[in-house]
């Protein structure tokens, strides 16, 4: 199965996404997976939403916070952890990711967890990429029957550029080989390339950041993944 999921990160407002979500249910998803995750001011019951960040616990004394109470409210079963913004603009240690990855396990949460490695470490070569990932890996079951791994190069994020066919295909095959659950590739996906991507080896799927934001393109890529 295709996995196609949406990161707003923090884009768009409670009623923008209300529109948008709208307008993704005029196509059949077809067997393709679709996850959309909005700000959590914008968190709606619906099987596609997951929420793009959540504390690891029910409730409690988290200020700026969401916790599973929160997530309950919307039947929220989804969460995306260990995204390169969280870890590298605030500061998410591996301990920390791997507290929320287990505390929401437990929870039986579907999990999209990222990892991705700065350009430094690409300069230096494919072994020291598999070393750092390895190392965003620590804590984590990584054959979860929930997990879903979004394998994002730091430097390919938001930048225009995506990793290359050859890039890809040498990441996710050393991805593979510890774990068996769905590997996604993140980071730059655009209408122009998502088709060559997702026919590249042990690719399951994209997770898009800015090109999702126009429903017209996601709902594109949606179909482009239907064909495949
Ligand atoms: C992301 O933030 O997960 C992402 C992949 O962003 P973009 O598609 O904008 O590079």
């Amino acid at each position: 199965m295709r996995i196609i999921a949406a990161n707003f990160k923090m884009h768009k407002t409670r009623s923008e996404t209300k529109k948008y979500l709208e307008e993704l249910k005029k196509i059949k998803f077809n067997g393709v997976k679709v996850a959309v995750f909005p700000p959590a001011t914008a968190l709606f019951e619906d099987k596609v939403v997951g929420a793009q960040n959540a504390y690891p616990a029910i409730n409690g004394a988290y200020t700026g916070e969401i916790g599973l109470e929160q997530l309950n409210e919307f039947n929220i079963k989804r969460v995306l952890i260990g995204h390169s913004e969280r870890r590298h603009i605030l500061n998410e240690s591996q301990e920390f990711i791997a507290k929320k990855f287990n505390f929401y396990k437990e929870q039986n949460f579907e999990i999209f967890y990222c990892i991705g490695e700065p350009l430094e470490i690409r300069k230096k070569g494919l072994e020291s990429v598999v070393e750092y990932l390895k190392a965003q890996l620590e804590g984590i079951d990584r054959e979860y029957e929930n997990l879903i791994i979004a394998y994002e190069p730091v430097w390919a994020i938001g930048t225009g550029v995506s990793a290359s066919v050859e890039e890809i295909r040498d990441t996710h095959r050393e991805i593979r080989k510890f774990t068996k659950r769905p590997i996604l590739y993140g980071g730059s996906v655009k209408l122009n390339n998502i088709e060559e991507i997702l026919n590249i080896e042990n690719v399951d799927g994209v997770l898009v950041g800015s090109a999702s934001l126009d429903v017209e393109v996601f709902k594109k890529m949606i179909e482009i993944a239907k064909e495949i």
